[in-house]
């Protein structure tokens, strides 16, 4: 029966026995790593193809305590890496792509190896959510991004669009007045999202400018981008819009792909959690944006990567 033969194939499953797999090395991941690590439990962690979650692509974090001058992106992913490395935690730059959760110790395959862990944090972060119109893929990479910090250099003495009204287009809207002599930001209602401070930097800023009650309808270019084709949504009236690049925030997916069939997630996708950091299967904890669609800050994912690593050490105290 072939009930059966899943089930003899998933018993004789094999890997590195560990005793914590940490999946991801954002803010979340490492902060796990460091306190699974200090409580002795010689965490691994997948880091990715790259280290760091979304705050490595922050140009500047300006509200991580403990730097009151602020601190580089990049910069705070490398000393939370290093910190958690001094206390033995080991990274490696590899990705999980399957896991199977129906028992202890867990199973998780990535791209290089097999690991049967006693317990596991899954910190896998956000991705940016696209506009899905016409245009945005082809032309990504080619005047469209979803990272001001990465590709704002390449837009000096140019124009921009920013998409979206929340902090991370004012943040990063901000960001690319440094290079471009324009940043229009195009919001699809007459009211920011964003936090005060922010909302005030980019009103502000002689640089930027907006257009309200607005949506992309399509991206045009050739070769690379040269226009928009925008609608006013409360007139239906369109215009043409001529622009170098076109930067998209508008909020983030979490990276559960893998995790869906075995972890309960909300309607929006991301996995749910007990306040103990618990998702619906004892031993697995879960931490950071994948798990938090409200607060999303460096702050909160790194204190719930430690209050996951917590929760983990005492599941397996109890388990002895
Ligand atoms: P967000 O707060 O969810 O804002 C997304 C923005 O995009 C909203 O203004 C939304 O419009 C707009 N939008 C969504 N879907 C759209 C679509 N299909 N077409 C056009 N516009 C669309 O996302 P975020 O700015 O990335 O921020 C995410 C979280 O990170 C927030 O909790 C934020 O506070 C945090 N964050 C904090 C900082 C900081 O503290 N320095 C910096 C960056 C991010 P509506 O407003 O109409 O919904």
């Amino acid at each position: 029966m072939p009930t059966k033969k899943k089930a003899t194939s998933e018993s004789a499953r094999q890997g590195e026995r560990v005793k914590s797999l940490v999946i991801g090395s954002g803010p979340a991941g490492l902060s796990a790593a460091l306190y699974t690590a200090r409580a002795q439990l010689e965490p691994v962690v997948l880091a990715g193809p790259e280290l760091g979650g979304q705050v490595s692509i922050t140009h500047i974090v300006e509200n991580y305590p403990g730097f009151p001058e602020a601190v580089g992106g990049p910069e705070l992913t490398e000393l939370f890496k290093k910190q958690a490395e001094r206390f033995g935690a080991r990274m490696l730059y590899d990705s999980a792509t399957e896991v199977d959760f129906s028992k202890r110790p867990f199973w998780v395959k990535t791209y290089e190896k097999e690991y049967l862990a006693d317990t596991i944090i899954v910190a896998t972060g956000a991705t940016p959510r696209h506009l899905e119109i016409p245009g945005e893929t082809e032309f990504t990479g080619r005047g469209v991004s979803y990272c001001g910090t990465c590709d704002g250099f390449f837009f000096k003495d140019k124009e921009v669009v920013v998409v979206g009204g929340g902090d991370s287009a004012m943040e990063e809207g901000a960001f690319l007045t440094r290079f471009a002599t324009q940043v229009t930001v195009v919001h699809r209602r007459d009211e920011l999202r964003a936090s005060a401070i922010l909302q005030q930097r980019a009103t502000e800023n002689p640089k930027m400018k907006f257009i309200w009650d607005t949506a992309l309808k399509n991206i045009q270019g050739n070769g690379a981008v040269s226009r928009v084709q925008l609608e006013n949504l409360k007139t239906g009236k369109e215009q043409e819009f001529k622009t170098d690049g076109v930067f998209i925030f508008i909020g983030h997916t979490p990276n559960t792909q893998i995790f869906t069939a075995q972890l309960d997630t909300d309607a929006a996708g991301y996995l749910r959690v007990t306040p103990y950091m618990e998702t619906n299967v004892p031993g697995v904890f879960a931490a950071g944006e994948v798990a938090d669609p409200h607060f999303r800050q460096v702050v909160t994912s790194a204190g719930m990567g430690a209050a996951a690593a917590i929760q983990a050490t005492r599941f397996l105290e109890n388990k002895g």
